[in-house]
């Protein structure tokens, strides 16, 4: 089916689950391993561990030494990525129901999300897990398909011309799904007539499109096709087409609208107010119709829709715990997502999990909890509260994978002995389905934060690492920069997610950082740049690795050492080559030379620090910074009986100068999304969104004014927002009287008057339908970082690290 070569036959059995991850094995005589080749990882290099742990089945494009793994099939391909889709998409023949494909710019995971609401009472529906949209997320969307199920709901997401064709050929939507245009992804694409062509590639053999007219690119191009397949289902709020929309009225929570179909006309009412939300809801909508559901259950089902939470959030809780609250969905495979972020998480040795019945379609209920218990045990969770009627029935089910479980027969019982179950030290997945409302066991559980709080994007660091790693020439390490609490974004949050994603080295500035990050679990290995000598014991205690910078802390350290009577200590030693910050100079090197092959240090690395790599018009200084590196460490090299890594680049000379790679390299502000070298040639995200809320909105006349000193002058009748964050968050006293801007309702508020310790004004005159309590961006992925930190005269670097400890940071992947 996939084309392979059988190029050894060792195994025997049948196999049922695909791998791409080997952090993610769970079945293992079961598994078929899919060798994946990508810029910055070969998946080939995890057989044979893979091996050890029981998998019998791989598909490979490189020959192996397969006299190791007499036991295992192995099928050679050119291609494994290509061999992964043509098997979905063989698996995908096997089936003969409705299967739905949704793509667009905007709102996939939502429409989908909803559309499996919406659908569930009647039918079957396989859906794709979270935003599984990808070439690898669509193939291991479409395995899922099972006999029992009657309609499939995938998305499919493109980020590049080409890619579709692929994704068509897998899922093959007998019913489309277009959302709409936006402006996601445009870098990958000539034009926007070339991505709306490419991602129609989609629909190359449904029988139907669902789409909104837009009186746009998309109406331009259907007239320009004329009467061809597909044929097309079109709604408008304008009076033209298979079903036409009117909002009658936009309440506080919910939008009312009148809707006219080829038979019918009914009322709508909406649950949300905002457009992205009634669109995607009229969508919904638009399929419910053209599948030919009754007006009033339309009615009723739109009617219950919630918002999703599309993404695992990591909180402070209560007793020093962690919590990940994901109660949005509850079946397998969400569960399997939830649990693999539970397993990242080291800052506490105990993990529990709190889960609800989960209402899996096509399976016993034995069956279930059988693979329930196998997953839990897999991910090393400590204790299991288990809540409702059927997984308290089957509670020794789950026993039998030898950890404890106590049930529940409702949220209200659990609620009730919640103090008996003593919480403490621990991280806590909390996961169950919408009906059992677990919003109250995670409101108990979480630590109450003040409405300021900066959100970090855990997807989009790994994303920008991933660009990075692309950017290294084979064999290079990378150490990641994490100090000042990883330049403002988290602490062992940020170490746990790189451990995870192979980072080989990571670096903090001071002895105490590199302790917090040990007591959270973090086993790599962690550069200390600035160790003092009052923290030598604590340092050598947690296992950190010292720069030694000057001949002065050289014997210092080497006296402590050989005083806790320690034979062997790992050490870097750092070459002062033009920044003349830290370092041994040219003229300590002869002593060095003498010193070294006796020392009790064992060298780890050599490296130096570039002054101006991101200027080009200081290459030429960077290139004799570089040839001093080079040369000292030749001569240390020339003393020592054993190799040493190099090390001289940050994250802009990482791309700006790739011949000086060596080693290793140390990135730092390109992984929280900053391109330092301006090249605007990587797809880096930016990774914190700070935010805050309206306390208080007010109207002004000419006359009065704002805040202290009453530097606010109105001139204008004006309306004003008081927002929670002050110059004691870290927001700089500079960007008040009209210097710097928040983001409210996607629109630009200048500040008013001067900034006060714990608040701000700003404002908000002409933006329409701000309320109290709403939400605002002090920067983000839409108000750049950067164009703050130039606002207030400043860099990137300084404004993310000065956001104050008071401010809590949620983590989150979506
Ligand atoms: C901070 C730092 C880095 C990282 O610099 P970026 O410009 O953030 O990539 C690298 N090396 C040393 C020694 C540093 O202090």
């Amino acid at each position: 089916m996939i084309n392979a070569r059988w190029v050894q036959q060792g195994a025997t059995g049948s196999v049922a689950h695909l791998l791409i991850d080997s952090r993610k094995l769970l079945f293992p005589p079961t598994t078929l391993f899919f060798a994946l080749v990508t810029a910055s990882r070969d998946g080939h290099q995890f057989i044979g561990k893979l091996y050890q742990q029981g998998v019998r089945h791989f598909v490979v494009s490189e020959k192996q030494d397969f006299t190791s793994f007499p036991e295992a099939d192995f099928l050679l391909v050119a291609d494994t990525l290509k061999a992964l889709q043509l098997l979905a998409s063989r698996h995908r023949s096997n089936f003969s129901i409705p299967v739905i494909g949704i793509t667009g710019s905007n709102g996939k995971t939502t429409v989908k999300e909803w559309l499996h609401q919406l659908l569930e009472p009647d039918r079957q529906v396989i859906r794709s897990p979270r935003s599984y949209n990808s070439q690898i997320g669509v193939p291991l969307s479409v395995w899922l398909m099972e006999p029992q199920h009657e309609l499939a709901v995938f998305e499919a997401g493109i980020s590049r011309c080409g890619e579709m064709d692929a994704l068509e050929a897998i899922i093959r939507p007998t019913i489309g799904i277009f959302t709409n245009l936006g402006s996601a992804h445009n870098e990958g694409f000539a034009s926007m007539e070339e991505k709306l062509q490419e991602k129609w590639k989609l629909f190359a053999h449904a029988d139907i499109v669902i789409y909104k007219r837009d009186a746009g690119l998309v109406d331009e191009m259907i007239a320009r096709r004329g009467a061809i397949s597909p044929a097309l289902f079109g709604w408008s709020f304008d009076g033209d087409g298979d079903m036409v929309v009117q909002v009658s009225a936009k309440q506080e929570t919910h939008t009312l609208c009148q809707v006219l179909t080829a038979g019918d006309r009914f009322e709508l009412k909406i649950p949300f107010t905002d457009e992205a939300s009634i669109e995607n809801a009229l969508t919904c909508c638009a399929t419910l119709v053209y599948l030919g559901m009754p007006a009033d259950t339309i009615q009723s089902r739109i009617g219950q829709l919630h918002r999703m939470a599309m993404r695992l959030e990591l909180k402070e809780g209560i007793n020093q715990c962690s919590v990940i609250n994901d109660s949005y969905s509850a079946d397998l495979s969400s569960l399997a997502i939830a649990l693999d972020f539970l397993s990242q998480q080291q800052q506490h040795i105990h993990k529990t999990v709190i889960l609800s019945d989960i209402p899996e379609a096509g399976l016993s209920p034995a069956e279930l909890y059988e693979r329930i218990g196998a997953l839990l045990k897999h991910h090393g969770v400590g204790r299991l509260l288990a809540i409702g009627p059927v997984i308290s029935e089957y509670q020794q089910v789950i026993e039998k994978y030898g950890l404890p479980v106590v049930s529940f027969l409702s949220t209200e019982n659990f609620l009730q002995h919640f103090d008996e179950l003593s919480f403490q030290d621990e991280t806590i997945l909390v996961k169950g389905a919408r009906r059992f409302g677990f919003e109250a066991i995670s409101a108990q559980l979480e630590m109450q934060v003040h409405q300021t709080v900066m959100e970090i994007n855990l997807n989009a660091m790994l994303n920008n690492l991933r660009q990075y790693q692309q950017l290294l020439q084979g064999g290079t390490r990378l150490m990641a920069m994490v100090k000042a609490f990883s330049y403002g974004s988290g602490s062992f949050e940020i170490a746990n997610l790189l451990q995870f994603h192979g980072v080989d080295y990571l670096a903090v500035a001071y002895t105490d950082e590199g302790v917090a990050l040990r007591k959270a679990g973090i086993h790599l290995p962690i550069l200390v740049m600035n160790a003092d000598p009052a923290g030598f014991d604590a340092l050598v205690s947690n296992n950190l690795e010292p720069v030694i910078y000057s001949l002065r802390l050289y014997r210092r350290f080497e006296a402590f050492i050989r005083q806790e009577g320690i034979p062997l200590y790992p050490v870097h030693l750092e070459m002062e080559t033009g920044m003349n910050r830290l370092g041994f100079s040219r003229q300590d090197i002869p002593e060095l030379l003498q010193l070294l092959p006796g020392a009790v240090f064992k060298v780890q690395s050599v490296f130096s620090h570039l002054a101006a790599s991101e200027d080009p018009a200081q290459d030429g200084f960077t290139r004799e910074q570089a040839g001093r590196f080079q040369e000292y460490c030749d001569q240390i090299a020339g003393i020592l009986p054993y190799p040493f890594l190099r090390h001289i680049e940050n994250t802009a000379a990482i791309f700006r100068h790739p011949q000086w790679q060596f080693d290793m390299v140390r990135l730092g502000i390109g992984l929280y999304g900053m391109d330092a070298a301006a090249s605007g040639k990587l797809r880096l995200e930016e990774v914190s969104t700070l935010k805050t809320t309206i306390a208080q909105i007010k109207s002004l006349e000419p006359g009065e004014s704002v805040g202290y000193g009453r530097r606010g002058k109105i001139t204008e009748p004006t309306v004003t927002a008081t927002v929670r964050i002050g110059y004691a968050d870290g927001y700089p006293r500079i960007l008040g009287n009209g210097r710097g801007k928040m983001l409210v309702a996607n629109h630009l508020a200048p500040v008013i008057g001067s900034i006060c310790m714990d608040m701000t004004m700003i404002d908000i005159t002409g933006i329409p339908g701000v309320k109290e309590g709403d939400e605002v961006v002090v920067f983000g992925r839409e108000l750049s970082v950067n164009a703050v930190a130039e606002w207030a005269g400043t860099i990137p670097y300084e404004m993310l690290t000065g956001i104050s400890q008071r401010v809590k940071r949620i983590y989150y992947q979506d």
